[in-house]
């Protein structure tokens, strides 16, 4: 099967590496001045003792530690991927920068429990042509779909 192109439903927000096998990372920024990491990316550091401007683009993850979840029992916004349709997860997961993120699980409640380790992966939206419209997921490591 060829691999088709891959690209992001919205640019800026995670990575697409070219080998399928890699998982993506979450694209976030790191105050030079204090430390701090972001998910999304900042231009100014939101510390109140800080407020830097000096803050860098930064790769995180890709695994990280479930803090909560939920499945809802309604199709995903937008995707036209048969796996969605019967709802989907959403998980809080701890970055080990720092950052706790919000974003969608793949599989099912059973899957899961309060901190799991969790790792990102890209998941399809959509295909348009040879593209495949794809959004960042978290699913347990170790456990390849
Ligand atoms: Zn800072």
């Amino acid at each position: 099967m060829i691999q088709k192109r891959r690209v992001p439903i919205k640019g800026g927000y995670f990575s697409i590496p070219e080998d399928p096998l890699e998982p993506p990372r979450l694209l976030g920024s790191r105050c030079q001045r204090c430390g701090e990491h972001y998910f999304p990316r900042r231009a100014i550091c939101a510390r109140a003792d800080c407020l830097s401007d000096d803050l860098v683009d930064v790769a995180l993850g890709p695994e990280g530690t479930l803090y909560s979840f939920t499945f809802v029992h309604m199709p995903l916004f937008g995707s036209s991927n048969l796996e969605h349709m019967d709802g989907y997860g959403v998980g809080q997961i701890d970055l080990p920068e720092g950052p706790r993120v919000q974003l969608p699980l793949a599989g099912h409640k059973e899957d899961y429990f309060i901190g799991q380790r969790v790792i990102a992966e890209l998941d399809k939206m959509r295909e348009d042509g040879d593209t495949e419209v794809v959004i960042v997921r978290f699913r347990p490591t170790g456990d390849k779909k």
